[in-house]
């Protein structure tokens, strides 16, 4: 993202506050949310997996703060993080081709990862979705269809849109989301507010290599190894050709641990 963008949209969210349901994170929040007829009985299965990724100790999540915006850094988010923390999030998959080669990746630079799931590829492609559970990340709810500007859509739609996809992800994972990103980071009150609702922090970003325009090898590499301590990194594994993510991260990820920056999961 342009910092003057980030900087514009912090600035919208300092205009007022917010009104937000207690946050509720667990099946409790599953099953009221989820549309009764969403998906048949005989596909439904109980939580299998234990729940992914905890917060490392002394990590304590601040969900009061994301009630207000989404979070751009993990300081926004977990102000007892270690203080070499970054957070590479992984966006619009599960993709039958560039999924299993981020995780294999991802599994041989022994990094843990955040990905926003697209509902309607979790549809497509669960066992992708379940792969990326067992091999420890986090999981994101990132709307059912991706519309975009998705501030825009009515609130009765915002919320199926999100409850959709949420039922979808439980379906073939066994997992309940706990995060939230809006289809190109396109918030307002009411997203957070939803995702509140749902019991989901609202997760933006802070480093954006626009990968998805494919601009170079290169490019994506020197954006993303600008990032600081604290920073949240967007990158993605759908949404077309990712060969230049994949190859961009082959050499950031070396280069960033080298430089003593250590990956968590959200
Ligand atoms: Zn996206």
């Amino acid at each position: 993202m342009e910092q003057s963008e980030l900087g514009r949209r912090r600035a919208l969210w300092a205009l007022g506050a917010v009104t937000l349901a207690t946050l509720v994170v667990g099946d409790a929040v599953r099953s009221s949310s989820r549309k009764p007829d969403a998906v048949p009985p005989a596909r439904r299965r109980p939580a299998v997996h234990p729940p992914v990724a905890l917060p490392p100790p002394g990590w304590t999540l601040s969900p009061l703060k994301a009630r207000h915006q989404p979070v751009h850094s993990l300081r926004d988010l977990a102000p007892a993080a270690p203080g070499n923390a970054i957070a590479l999030t992984i966006d619009d998959g599960p993709h039958p081709e560039w999924t299993p080669r981020m995780l294999d990746l991802l599994a041989e630079h022994d990094v843990r990862a955040t990905f926003s799931l697209i509902g309607l590829q979790v549809r497509r492609y669960p066992r992708l979705a379940d792969r990326i559970v067992r091999a420890g990340h986090q999981l994101c709810n990132h709307t059912m269809h991706h519309p975009i500007p998705f501030n825009r859509l009515p609130a009765r739609r915002m919320r199926a849109e999100i409850v959709e996809a949420q039922g979808r992800i439980a379906d073939a994972t066994g997992v309940t989301a706990k995060f939230f990103r809006s289809p190109g980071g396109s918030w307002s009150r009411q997203v957070v507010h939803i995702a509140d609702d749902h019991g989901m922090i609202p997760i933006d970003w802070d480093i954006d290599p626009r990968d998805w325009s494919r601009p170079g090898t290169r490019r994506i590499a020197q954006s993303m190894l600008a990032c600081r301590p604290g920073a949240i990194l967007l990158c993605h594994d759908g949404g077309g050709d990712r060969s230049e993510t994949i190859k961009a991260l082959r050499t950031v990820i070396p280069r960033l641990k080298h430089r003593g920056l250590s990956f968590v999961s959200l």
